[in-house]
């Protein structure tokens, strides 16, 4: 069906875009690609491409970034559940990719949900240092646990928090923080019709405020030395360039990198706005009809000066004895090997969590999952969950039930149906092509699927 643009957008973008005004929304007749980012924590992007269904060629600025050719589902292909790819709009790929993380730092994703940027920069961490991952919509934020559950990640915690309590709680602590603000969403017109459909000049000046603000609070969470990204999905220059231009005026201690023009990146336009200064040039912008990607807009500043405020690792307490008597029990007879001497436990609820090394002290924040959700301690047992099966290397468990994703077995467990599997009772790991896909339990010849309920609609 074709998009009806707002009469307003179309007259601003003639306005800037000028002679290439026509190329522009021509690309509104034409079908956008779909991208695919692999999760090298799982799987080499090269051996991806050997065993990926679907025809891919490369997104020019992400070494795990693919286009998709076709117009298969891979949303719902058993290696979506196994964490092996997620889908994400070709353009957002830049942004982790700009922020390189390095091994060991602590990095803030601000507006985090459903985790495209922060799912990306957990791979390029590769387990090292540690990830905070914060959304403040209570239902956005379900989807970014989810997405960390098939991920297989241990060094990140996600929390549901204002910014301004995390700017209180950690200060100037983060090596790099990200700010994907909220937006009027321009960008994403041919992706999303209920974004042009919310599209208004006053959601444009309502968001332009808000990135004010925010970029005010998540500069407060930036150590010196360290890098604040400011990222949008929309063109209007009143929520990219003018932002950054307010931030650069009234923050001294921050200075804006100059990004590299890699191939499909455009500079900033210090000239769409008044008084713009031909620093912000320095920025980059993604165009749709000159790349593969959608709108886009990524700023970098680096703070050069300030208070460092580096919270040491925390060190929660040991689970006490009956407790840890039970996650012992259920280790010596599904797992292989003695529990790694140095992982350090919490019990949160009921919820027993493994605690990354470099963990802050996160207490007195709204914090849904820390680490690896482990399991949980019911009346006299331990309950493996999901994020266990996803995290912890494969030589750990004892019993493994390996599918073909060309079976229909897979999508079966998936879908949580019984699997008739004769061998030792008990917890297996249940894989398709030998990448884990969540725990089965076999009664007799069955195995029961514990596959999580927000996976089973999918399938
Ligand atoms: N980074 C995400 C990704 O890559 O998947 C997309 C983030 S989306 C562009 C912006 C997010 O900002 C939304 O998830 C929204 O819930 C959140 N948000 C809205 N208002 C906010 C505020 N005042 N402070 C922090 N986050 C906010």
């Amino acid at each position: 069906m074709p998009i009806e643009l707002p009469e307003e957008f179309l007259h601003r973008m003639q306005d800037l875009l000028k002679g290439e005004f026509d190329d522009f929304v021509a690309i509104y007749k034409q079908t956008p690609p779909t991208g695919l980012r692999v999760n090298a924590l799982k799987i080499e992007p090269e051996k991806f491409e050997e065993i990926s269904p679907w025809q891919l060629s490369p997104v020019p600025w992400s070494p795990s970034g693919f286009l998709l050719h076709g117009d298969e589902r891979p949303g719902k292909h058993p290696y979506h559940a196994a964490g092996l790819y997620y889908l994400q709009e070709p353009s957002a790929m830049a942004v982790a990719e700009l922020m390189k993380p390095k091994p060991g730092e602590r990095i803030l994703d601000l507006a985090a949900a459903p985790g495209g940027k922060a799912t990306h920069l957990a791979a390029l961490m590769k387990n090292s240092g540690f990830l905070l991952a914060n959304d403040m919509n209570p239902r956005r934020v379900r989807y970014l646990i989810n997405n960390f559950e098939r991920w297989g990640v241990s060094n990140i915690s996600i929390t549901q928090e204002r910014p301004h309590r995390l700017a209180k709680h950690f200060g100037a602590s983060f090596d790099r923080v990200l700010l994907d603000a909220p937006c009027s969403g321009e960008g994403m017109f041919r992706k999303d019709p209920s974004a042009v459909q919310m599209w208004s000049q006053k959601l444009v000046r309502t968001s332009a405020e808000r990135q004010i603000n925010l970029m005010a609070t998540a500069a407060k969470l930036v150590r010196p030395g360290g890098l604040l990204v400011y990222t949008t999905c929309t063109f209007n220059p009143d929520e990219n360039e003018a932002v950054v231009s307010v931030f650069n005026k009234s923050h001294h201690d921050f200075e804006l990198i100059k990004l590299p023009k890699l191939e499909g990146f455009s500079p900033g336009q210090s000239t769409w706005i008044e008084n713009g200064n031909e620093v912000l040039n320095r920025a980059v912008r993604i165009w749709p009809h000159k790349s593969v990607g959608e709108g886009h807009f990524i700023a970098v500043f680096h703070k050069t000066d300030g208070e460092d405020r580096r919270i040491p690792a925390w060190k929660p307490q040991d689970l006490v004895k009956k407790d840890r008597k039970l996650v012992d029990d259920f280790w010596q007879k599904h797992m292989t090997g003695p529990i790694p001497m140095e992982w350090r436990f919490s019990l949160q609820g009921n919820r027993v969590y493994l605690i990354h090394d470099d963990t802050p002290d996160l207490r007195g924040l709204h914090v849904l999952h820390w680490g690896v959700w482990l399991g949980t301690l019911k009346k006299a047992r331990f309950e493996p969950a999901h994020p266990m099966i996803m995290t912890l290397p494969e030589e750990m468990f004892r019993e493994v039930l390996n599918l073909g994703s060309d079976s229909e077995d897979a999508r079966a467990y998936l879908r949580a149906e019984t699997l008739d599997a004769p061998g030792p009772a008990g917890w297996i790991r249940v894989c398709v092509d030998g990448y884990p896909l969540g725990w089965g339990k076999r009664v007799g010849d069955r195995i029961k699927s514990h596959s999580p309920r927000w996976l089973r609609n999918i399938y």
